[in-house]
């Protein structure tokens, strides 16, 4: 702004027929003022080595000043220090936003101390087991579980969802959530630096430093692009000086060449809309870790599915239990139960709701160990017990007998079947319903909007059941009876086969598959670290309809660049002969680069709604 009002006053001056030193000495401060950072920061970057923007208007202001031509000097220091003070006010403010999120969180909390009575802490003082007391209408401190009462919570500020969620005694509770009409007693399960929300905000802004990989490519380009100006510039005033004799006329051409071909607008181009859209995509409560997920959102082609807990969801619930031999269906579920009440896995849970339903008691079993996308086993009665889908049995070595034709029965009927075995010998099996989520096939259907090749689905149940899900969601193939590492084995050749994969999965299990994809998008994270760290694109919220939506951006992104790309190149291309052939002076190219930037800057910046 001084450089700025220098200029003005110089420019004043002139005007009124000042005398020529006075006007000069005010052009020179005002370039002294406006290049102060960028010509520091262009010696610094010289001294490593390396020729940027910074020095090719360094060079430019001072083969003007030193031609006389102070005022163009002037214009140019101004104009450029205006932009680079842009470019950081630009960058805080789109990283602020998400920041912004940490604000939700109240500064106290209303700690119950072991008395009865509550007490207004500072929200550092409260600790992991500490209880404190949500009123009606507060924000939520930290994560924790519900111990008394019951409410609805508003979880937006984490999952993008504004819909209010039903909270009991037993529920998870997150950060900067806000409470609606009831009273919650929460049980801190992690202190205000590591909750959720501190995590959301800590990666997302992580991820808006990561480069993405035609970032990348864009720095290495310019690394060798502005040399290159440089020594244009350079022959440029040598032979029109040598030809013409004109050595001034030839030298302020030179300078003006060297700002027109200043790669201003291409080099901001990706990173400003990358920060935009990965903070926009972050407060929805679609957590993209990096440019290069952003990248490769906008570029897929395939879409593999799981389908337990991902497809599916809601809560599975057993349908039928069958015996044979001398087993009941109530020891089947007996058995069962005391294996799976140490599985995390969703039927799991089917299989031990279904056993305190009937009001079986439940076992105590030891050695407990679980086989991801197959099942688990445990020691319990003093017998090796085996849970799971019956390839899994069948691998354990376990006899299946008559199970077999149950199993058949059950399968037929769409179920999702777990074989259950005492002493390698099947003595009966569950059938467990898993209902698809109710958006599952609007999801498809929208990602066919958006030109996905190809959907399919993998999972480790049986083949009946997956054709099911399959036909009732509309994929185009499916794949039964994968374990994690066959997952993996099919990412890699639907990739080979169609293109870019994203691999959609409930985070653990699926870690290997997610990992094998162009993108791992893990689903439902909030809660779960495991799932947020091992995922390349986690979705908050429990919701199918954020995974087209991330696809969207993704998309819209790679358009926003495109066109800032080719704008920068058309200014370029159009700017740099005019200079050459003096149709006009420094500061226009200064000028009309710097609205350029402009144009790109608000370009990028749409990423942000
Ligand atoms: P998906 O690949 O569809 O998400 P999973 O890999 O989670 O499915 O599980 C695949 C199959 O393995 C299930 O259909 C079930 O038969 C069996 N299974 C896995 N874990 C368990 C468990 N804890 N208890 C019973 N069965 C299990
Ligand atoms: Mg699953």
């Amino acid at each position: 702004m001084v450089a700025g009002v220098l200029l003005a006053i110089g420019f004043g001056l002139g005007q009124v027929g000042a005398a020529d030193p006075v006007v000069a000495m005010i052009y020179i401060l005002a370039t002294v003022t406006g290049a102060r950072f960028f010509a520091v920061e262009a010696v610094e970057k010289l001294r490593r080595g390396l020729v940027d923007i910074e020095l090719l208007m360094t060079v430019a202001a001072v083969v003007s000043g030193l031609l006389g031509l102070w005022g163009e000097a002037a214009a140019l220091a101004f104009l450029y220090s205006i932009s680079e003070a842009l470019e950081e006010f630009t960058d805080e403010r789109t990283k602020g936003a998400i920041r912004s999120l940490m604000d939700l969180v109240p500064k106290t909390a209303l700690r119950l101390d072991a008395d009865g009575t509550t007490e207004e802490v500072p929200l550092e003082l409260l600790q992991i087991g500490d209880r404190f007391l949500v009123k009606p209408g507060d924000s939520i401190a930290t994560d924790g579980i519900v111990r008394d009462g019951a409410s609805a919570v508003d979880e937006s500020a984490i999952t993008g969802e504004s819909i209010p969620v039903e909270k009991t005694v037993g529920s998870m509770v997150f950060a900067g959530t806000s409470n609606a009409q009831g009273a919650l007693v929460v049980e801190a399960t992690a202190t205000t630096t590591d909750n959720t929300l501190a995590m959301i905000v800590h990666l997302v802004t992580e991820a808006q430093e990561k480069k993405g990989s035609s970032e990348l490519v864009m720095r290495r380009f310019a690394r060798v692009y502005s040399p290159a100006v440089l020594a244009v510039g350079g022959l440029i005033a040598l032979a029109g000086g040598l030809a013409t004799g004109l050595w001034g006329v030839w030298l302020a051409r030179a300078a003006t060449v060297v700002v027109a071909a200043a790669p201003c607008a291409l080099v901001i181009s990706i990173p400003v809309t990358y920060v935009a859209a990965i903070g926009n995509a972050g407060r929805k409560g679609i957590l993209i870790k990096g440019g290069i997920y952003l990248e490769e959102l906008g570029r897929v082609e395939t879409v593999a599915l799981d389908k337990t807990g991902t497809l599916t969801g809601g809560v599975p619930r057993v349908v039928d239990v069958a015996a044979v031999g001398d087993s009941n269906p109530d020891e089947v579920l007996r058995l069962a139960g005391g294996v799976e009440q140490l599985s995390e896995h969703p039927l799991a849970a089917a299989v031990v709701a279904a056993a305190t339903e009937r009001a079986i008691p439940i076992p105590a079993a030891t050695d407990f160990s679980s086989h991801p996308g197959a099942g688990a086993e445990a020691t319990v009665d003093a017998m090796p017990v085996v849970v799971g889908s019956p390839a899994f049995a069948r691998r354990r070595g376990v006899d299946l007998g008559e199970v077999a034709e149950i199993v058949d029965r059950m399968e037929d009927e769409g179920a999702t079947v777990v074989v259950v075995s005492g002493a390698g010998r099947a003595v009966g099996a569950i059938a467990i319903a898993d209902t698809i989520r109710a958006g599952a096939r609007a999801m498809i259907e929208e990602l066919r909007r958006l030109d996905i090749r190809r959907v399919a689905i993998l999972t480790g149940d049986n083949p009946r059941s997956a054709r099911a899900v399959a036909a009732a969601v509309g994929a185009d193939e499916y794949h039964p009876e994968l374990g994690p590492a066959d997952k993996a084995h099919k990412v890699a050749e639907l990739e080979a086969r169609y293109g870019h994969v994203v691999m959609v999965g409930d985070g653990v299990n699926d870690a290997p598959a997610l990992a094998a994809a162009t993108v791992g998008v893990a689903m439902g994270t909030a809660g779960s670290d495991v799932a947020l760290e091992t995922a390349d694109v986690a979705l908050m919220a429990d919701d199918l309809a954020k995974l087209p939506e991330g696809l969207r951006i993704g998309r819209r992104t790679r358009r926003i660049v495109q066109q800032n790309l080719a704008l920068s190149a058309v200014i370029l291309i159009a700017l740099v002969p005019g200079a050459l052939l003096g149709w006009f002076a420094l500061p226009v190219a200064v000028l009309a680069h710097e609205l350029s930037e402009l144009v790109v800057i608000a370009n990028g910046m749409r990423m942000a709604r």
